[in-house]
Formats: C-alpha cells, sequence, structure tokens
C-alpha cells in the first residue's frame, strides 16, 4: 500500500460537531500547517470527505462516500466523530444517514461496516466514536455505541494498527492533531507506533489523571476546598472527577484555557463510562476511595520528602550530640555534687 498520498473520510455519526470545531483550534500543529503539507514527514495528506468541511455538497459528497467504498480513495485513514446507532431499534425508522444514493438511504452504519474492511488505519475522535459518549447515556434510546465496541477491541485496519481513540467531549484540540500526526508517521515508518492503553488511548496524552496534572493541584495539597464557584480552591467539593479521569487538559489551545484551571470541576469527559456513573451526576462528589488511597499514600509520601529535606539538618546536628550529651551529664554532675536536685 502506497502511503505517500493519503486519504481522509471522516464521518460524523450521532454527533454535535464539537470534535470538528475544536480541531480548527489546534495550534501545535495547526490544521493548515498539516493539510498543506507544512510538517515534514506530513505531506501528501487529503480531507477527501468531511460534511461540515469539505466543498462538495449533496450528491457530489456523496459521490465520495459511495467511490470510496468501491476503493476509489485506497489507502485512506478513516476517522469517526459521534456514537453509532443500533438500527436494530430504530423499528420501521432509521436512526442515522449520512446520504442517499440510487434512492436509497445510506445509513451511518452501513457505510462503516463497509469502510471497516478496507481503510488503513481507524481513529475514533471524541468520547461518542470511541466508547458511545452522550448518545448512550442511560438509557441509551438508540443503542448508540463506540468504534471500539461496535468494530471490537481486535479489530485492526489495512497496516495492523488497532483503533486509536481520542476521547473527551471534545477532546483537547492538539492531543487530535498531533495523534493523528503520530499515526501517519507511524504509517509511514518515521515515528514509532503510539503507545496505547486497554482503552485504546495513547498513553503519552492519556497516561495520568486530571488530578495528577492539575494546574491547581497546590491548593489540593494544602487542603484549600472552594465551596461555592468562583471560591479559590481545589474543586473536588464541588464535583471534580479529576481523579477518576486521565485526560491532559492542563490548558486548552495554545496555552490557555482549561477545566480545572479556570475553575471548572473535571466531568470526567474522557472516561469510557461517561455520562454514565462514576462521572456523573455532574455536581456531585467523585468516589471517596481513589482520594483515600491517594491521600495516604500522600500522606506516606510527603514523610518521605520531609525526611529527604530534613537530612542535611539532621547529618549536620548528629555530630554534635554527643558532646550535647557530654556537657549534660557534667551539668548534671555538677548539680549533684552542690547537693540540688535537678
Ligand atoms: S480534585 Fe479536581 S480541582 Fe482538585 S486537585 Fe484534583 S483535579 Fe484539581
Ligand atoms: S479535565 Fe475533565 S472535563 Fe475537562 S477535558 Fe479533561 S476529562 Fe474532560
Amino acid at each position: 500500500m502506497g502511503l505517500e498520498e493519503i486519504n481522509i473520510i471522516w464521518l460524523e455519526g450521532q454527533d454535535c460537531a464539537g470534535d470538528t470545531i475544536t480541531i480548527k483550534q489546534a495550534s501545535n500543529p495547526t490544521l493548515i500547517d498539516v493539510l498543506t503539507g507544512a510538517i515534514p514527514g506530513l505531506g501528501g495528506l487529503k480531507l477527501a470527505y468531511h460534511p461540515t468541511l469539505m466543498f462538495e455538497w449533496g450528491d457530489d459528497a456523496t459521490q465520495i462516500l459511495v467511490d470510496a467504498m468501491e476503493g476509489k480513495y485506497d489507502p485512506f485513514v478513516l476517522i469517526l466523530e459521534g456514537s453509532i446507532p443500533d438500527e436494530s431499534k430504530a423499528g420501521d425508522g432509521v436512526f442515522c444517514v449520512i446520504g442517499e444514493h440510487d434512492g436509497k438511504l445510506l445509513k451511518l452504519s452501513d457505510v462503516i461496516d463497509s469502510l471497516a474492511q478496507r481503510c488503513a488505519a481507524a481513529v475514533a475522535i471524541g468520547t461518542c466514536a470511541a466508547y458511545g459518549g452522550i448518545p448512550s447515556g442511560n438509557p441509551n434510546p438508540t443503542g448508540a455505541q463506540g468504534l471500539l465496541d461496535y468494530l471490537g477491541k481486535e479489530w485492526t485496519g489495512g497496516l495492523g494498527l488497532p483503533i486509536i481513540c481520542i476521547p473527551g467531549c471534545p477532546p483537547r484540540p492538539d492531543n487530535i492533531i498531533q495523534i493523528l500526526g503520530q499515526a501517519v508517521l507511524a504509517a509511514r515508518g518515521l515515528a514509532p507506533l503510539p503507545e496505547l492503553d486497554e482503552w485504546h488511548r495513547p498513553v503519552a496524552f492519556y497516561g495520568y489523571t486530571m488530578h495528577e496534572l492539575c494546574p491547581i493541584c497546590g491548593f489540593y495539597a494544602e487542603g484549600t476546598d472552594a465551596h461555592a464557584f468562583g471560591d479559590t480552591g481545589c474543586l473536588g467539593a464541588l464535583g471534580c472527577k479529576g481523579i477518576i479521569t486521565n485526560c491532559n487538559n492542563t490548558t486548552w489551545a495554545d496555552g490557555y484555557g482549561g477545566c480545572t484551571g479556570t475553575g471548572v470541576p473535571c466531568f470526567g469527559c474522557t472516561h469510557p463510562d461517561f455520562p454514565d456513573a462514576p462521572t456523573s451526576p455532574f455536581f456531585a462528589k467523585a468516589p471517596a476511595m481513589p482520594f483515600i488511597i491517594e491521600n495516604m499514600k500522600g500522606m506516606l509520601a510527603h514523610a518521605e520528602m520531609g525526611f529527604e529535606r530534613f537530612k542535611p539538618v539532621l547529618e549536620a546536628l548528629l555530630p554534635l550530640v554527643p558532646e550535647f550529651i557530654e556537657d549534660l551529664d557534667r551539668q548534671m554532675e555538677e548539680a549533684k555534687d552542690k547537693g540540688r536536685k535537678i
């Protein structure tokens, strides 16, 4: 499979287009940098199909999808934004149609079934596409699923890569563009494959909890809680789920914004169970056990840190101890000699 030219087929299912809006905010690099080939190694990418960003519309747009299903856009990377409904639950109707061809409706699930058989790789952008997200929230009337469940964790594309998930509602802009970029570089043999965790998230971007990376964790460390929005302090009492959620959103785009850093509790939007428990109710406190475990670990670690910092003082004082004790003994003997009690 020649990879000098790679097409991108970006589908939108049950979504709000938030990930599309987000990727346009990426700054390191920008979407324009990537699509114009300004980044070494990333040239030759073409956004062949994107329902919101492409110029084609109507029949011309649908024809691209049909052509892609017939192999005319190989090699291509399949990107999904939004979840996939279970059309068997739609009765006489349909849940998610993304076009019409020869008088027949193109259902999202049918298009994915076809494209998944010939794509070079597949990337799920946003929590809806990765794990079902908001459309799959209890009671999930459309049977919405993410790509990981729909195709299965064992699925691999033409390049042998498993599904890459970039969760978030929406994900951080630079995460999207950097992970996509790394996947393309890896496909071309110019970078290592991204290491994925059990939820198929790249570890380099989702390896820590928001709590571990939180820009205001100093307030947590010193024990200052916010009890109302606008208060200064850790947002745990206001429902922050950062302690159970892997996310690196310390700032949103170009060094600005972010959730906890701007006073907004983490809602756990990258969590595979979002928006159901344990990430909801949104303003209910996170489960206590992770905090208890962290506090106990923290106490031990702080004791060790304190000891490390106090060690030079101890080391300086220790040689003086024998002399100090001798001096005390001498003083006691002198006191006894004088017939006084100490
Ligand atoms: S509980 Fe939330 S606001 Fe508090 S330190 Fe953790 S992530 Fe930051
Ligand atoms: S900090 Fe929490 S709410 Fe904000 S993007 Fe990350 S997971 Fe989502």
